[in-house]
């Protein structure tokens, strides 16, 4: 008998399913201690703590970058009541991977902070594939229903509204309705239907910045018997926690301020547990997002690289400290440009002249803290001659010089883009008036850069037109 398979031949199916009982209820442990932290020690610690970096990692006080594709079993048995989900296993990295996990784990109690709300996660390898993996468990067949529709926000993501408008709506036949006035309950309202399987909105929106009353929606939702999912990217759970005012989904594109440093490609979908829904069965409604992992994120195949979910994690850290830092840089950029003549209009939640101000006060507010903060995403719009000119815009965006022009978001550094000929470039014409992207739009991601720097970057742009 080699020496691997000595203490292997009395542990059965039995004692597995005994052992992974015993993980559970030490997971459980973790995260009951972990919820009593505040947020941002949550952010640093998440559940990795002595005990895991003694078994795990030779004592290391950082997560470990698990680059391995496969995990190796003691036993047959072992490898039965894992591959049965009888105990907890990573397996394969296209399932699991143990870096993963310890990005799911902060992800899941960050988003449900400040509640008694039970919540999992499973992160993928883009924003656009935790949408999909969202959305697509409520699009199956069920022919005691109508046909299919899904009523979303039409303020939403480039992506996003391709991925329905192409994807859902020309190949597979689904109707796709949309919001144009978010803050508008009736609108959303004279919308949904018996056939409608889900609701969906940005907050705010990328990139016009418009938001919605998301427990009146959510509430709306419910009463239909459909989930609300919320695409939080440019709030970020340092500001808006979608899960407590009622949503059933988050999803994240945490390539953008959850991992600023910009290395990686990363989404993230966080559910609460017990979520509504017409469609499913119980397990699914129970836990959709460990549903998801284990059957069809599991089987479509969208999973992130270990690498990826730790630099994640590190940037995830110090997430509420960048927020409060961003968004006053974001609100003292707004009112230079509202101030300024070349300016026509500008868009940011904080400044008294947004359409839903209070809304924005209501939901936008710092972690752990009484402070009101609108976050790191403005929109202005540049003084043209005519309404579908774009003339005065380019030379203020050509002229940057400090700011990047780059189709990105969310960044340590300061990016501005122009959306209608690049983000919003696809969806046409229609699909620009429909979103409220006009030629002469740009779009402010603020970083971290001294707002000095970053203003007197835009007025010399500025200058040049
Ligand atoms: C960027 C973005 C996405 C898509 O995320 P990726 O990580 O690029 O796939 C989705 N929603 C919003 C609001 C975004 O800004």
């Amino acid at each position: 008998m080699s020496l691997n398979q000595q203490s292997s031949t009395k542990k059965d199916l039995n004692y597995w399913i005994k052992t992974g009982q015993k993980m559970v209820a030490d997971r459980q442990r973790r995260i009951e201690r972990t919820k009593k932290w505040k947020f941002d020690t949550i952010a640093t610690h998440g559940l990795y703590d002595l005990t895991q970096a003694l078994q795990l990692n030779s004592g290391s006080i950082m997560e470990p970058v698990y680059m391995s594709t496969a995990q190796a079993y003691e036993n047959s048995y072992h490898m039965e009541a894992g591959l049965s989900y009888q105990m907890p296993n990573w397996c394969y990295s296209r399932i699991a991977n143990p870096s993963t996990y310890f990005l799911e784990e902060t992800a899941a109690l960050l988003e449900a902070y400040g509640t008694d709300l039970a919540s999992s996660c499973v992160a993928t390898a883009s924003g656009m594939s935790a949408i999909r993996t969202a959305t697509e468990p409520f699009l199956i067949k069920d022919d005691s229903l109508p046909p299919i529709n899904i009523v979303t926000s039409a303020k939403v993501y480039g992506g996003t509204f391709q991925q329905f408008s192409v994807r859902r709506g020309q190949e597979q036949g689904i109707d796709v309705r949309w919001v144009t006035n978010p803050t508008n309950m009736d609108e959303w309202a004279s919308k949904i239907d018996a056939g409608t399987r889900f609701v969906y909105g940005e907050f705010p929106s990328n990139p016009s910045v418009d938001i919605f009353d998301i427990k009146a929606v959510a509430e709306l939702a419910h009463i239909n018997g459909i989930p609300l999912i919320v695409d939080s990217t440019c709030a970020s759970p340092a500001l808006t926690r979608p899960l407590a005012f009622g949503a059933d989904v988050v999803v994240q594109s945490a390539t953008k301020v959850m991992a600023a440093s910009g290395t990686t490609i990363v989404g993230l979908l966080i559910a609460r547990h017990n979520i509504i829904s017409k469609v499913g069965s119980d397990e699914m409604k129970a836990d959709f997002a460990t549903w998801a992992k284990f059957w069809p994120f599991r089987d479509n195949g969208p999973g992130l690289h270990a690498m990826g979910a730790i630099m994640t994690l590190n940037d995830i850290r110090t997430l509420r400290p960048r927020i409060a830092q961003m968004s006053r840089t974001a609100l003292t950029v707004s009112k230079f440009l509202e101030a300024h003549p070349k300016v026509d209009r500008v868009f940011y939640p904080g400044l008294t002249s947004y359409p839903a101000y209070d809304l924005a006060k209501k939901y936008m507010r710092l972690v752990d803290s009484d402070e009101n903060h609108y976050g790191y995403m403005l929109m202005v719009e540049i003084k043209e001659a005519r309404d579908d000119e774009n003339t005065n815009t380019r030379k203020f965006y050509d002229g940057l010089d400090m700011i990047w022009r780059a189709t990105d978001l969310g960044r340590v550094k300061t990016v501005a883009c122009m959306n209608a000929i690049s983000t919003h470039q696809q969806q046409g014409e229609d699909g620009r008036t429909l979103a409220s992207i006009r030629p002469n739009a740009v779009r402010i991601a603020v970083g971290v850069e001294h707002p000095d720097d970053i203003i007197a970057d835009l007025e010399q742009g500025l200058l040049k037109i």
